[in-house]
């Protein structure tokens, strides 16, 4: 799979950001067994790849319940309905998530209030947190940006005695880890995305809630379905059509068995890179079980001659994210008075290197090579 492609050395040739190509190449037989053993069970929605992917998948977090979904940005909607009361609508978050928490939110007819972010982690922390939480406020959503897991006990201890909860978005995380145990088991509830370039990712869209609670996953799986209790009984108002079908469970069982390895490389690409930086260029770290390393992010303060030098090498780059939630076009009237130093600034000074485990070494030296001399 790290086989040497000729091409790849050469300046004439980018290295991609990320090209999903060569892991489907990979791993193509097994990827076309697990759609024809779909193909001749003639069960195509909520069957039995879906219930042993839950399962499967549960086992792997550690969490009792797994509800598998459309989307990730469905499984923080229905998250949000699951678990927010109608007498507290107001979601806390970070605005330098790529606005999923935001949308999700605003679908859901709840409102939210953003929080800064810790500007070593670009994570929220409970220093952040603390000075926009009231009464009002139903839910924390926390994401663990970047691969990195966010120290959610800490948050919890902040939350928790004032009847807040909290939500886990573990769309750029699986599999990462804190102390206690691995991200999506952590807080009340939690969200996962399987879009394709996620660490774990389907052949199109996917995405699962994740919960210890009964009472919650309860709710959750009656939403994802018109709100049905049974067939054709809506007991739970709010609901949709948010399914997982069954090719998509059946590859990302497939795929679930090798999520550790490629985690692993990840990691050891990140490492390199922050090996390879010069003192003009901070590149995040993504060390140890407590990162999954899902995105290689660079920060500079002069981020277009880092991605003019970076280009000129024929290295591939892109920003996550360049506009923060509170600044987007579409509701950004909302929060004119609202101001986020330390968010502002990451936005402007973020930049994401290539990484994704099929990378060849020597297309690693090449992203090096370029860090080394700027
Ligand atoms: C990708 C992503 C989502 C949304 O997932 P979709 O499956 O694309 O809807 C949510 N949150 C974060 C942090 C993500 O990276």
């Amino acid at each position: 799979m790290r086989g040497k492609s000729p091409e790849a050395a050469s300046p004439n040739v980018p290295v991609p950001l990320n090209d999903l190509s060569r892991s489907l190449g990979a791993s193509r037989g097994a990827l076309i067994a697990a759609l024809t053993r779909v193909i001749d069970s003639g069960w195509l929605v909520h069957g039995p790849e879906l219930a042993a992917f839950e399962s499967e998948l549960g086992a792997y977090v550690g969490v009792d319940h797994v509800i598998g979904v459309a989307s990730g940005t469905d499984a923080l909607e229905l998250a949000l309905r699951a678990v927010v009361p109608s007498t507290r609508p107001v979601v806390v978050t970070a605005a330098n998530c790529g606005g999923y928490t935001t949308t999700a939110a605003r679908r859901a007819g709840l409102t939210v209030r953003y929080a800064d972010v810790d500007g070593a982690s670009h994570l929220l922390t409970p220093d952040t947190v603390r000075p926009v939480l009231d009464e009002r406020v139903g839910v924390v959503v926390v994401t663990h940006l970047y691969g990195r897991a966010a120290d959610v006990g800490a948050i919890r201890t902040l939350c928790d005695p004032l009847g807040i909860a909290v939500l886990e978005d573990c769309a750029q995380a699986l599999g990462a880890a804190r102390p206690e145990g691995r991200v999506g088991s952590l807080a009340d509830i939690a969200a996962f995305s399987f879009y394709p370039t996620k660490n774990l990712g389907a052949l199109g869209d996917a995405g699962a809630v994740a919960t210890a609670s009964a009472p919650l996953a309860d709710k959750v799986r009656r939403l994802r379905q018109y709100g049905w209790a049974g067939k054709y009984r809506i007991e739970e108002d709010g609901g949709r059509n948010s399914r997982m079908d069954e090719l998509q469970a059946a590859v990302l069982r497939e795929r679930l068995a090798r999520l550790d390895g490629w985690n692993a490389r990840r990691r050891a690409i990140v490492g390199r890179y922050c090996a390879a930086a010069s003192a003009r260029v901070h590149v995040l770290p993504a060390e140890g079980a407590g990162h999954v390393a899902h995105l290689a992010v660079a920060v500079a303060d002069d981020r277009p001659a880092l991605a003019d030098h970076l280009a000129a090498a024929g290295i591939r780059t892109d920003v996550h994210y360049p506009v923060a939630d509170h600044r987007q076009p579409a509701f950004e009237a909302e929060y004119r008075d609202v101001s986020l130093p330390t968010t502002e600034r990451l936005a402007a000074s973020v930049l994401s290197l290539p990484l994704f485990p099929e990378l060849t070494d020597l297309e690693v030296d090449r992203v090096c090579r370029a860090l080394e001399t700027y």
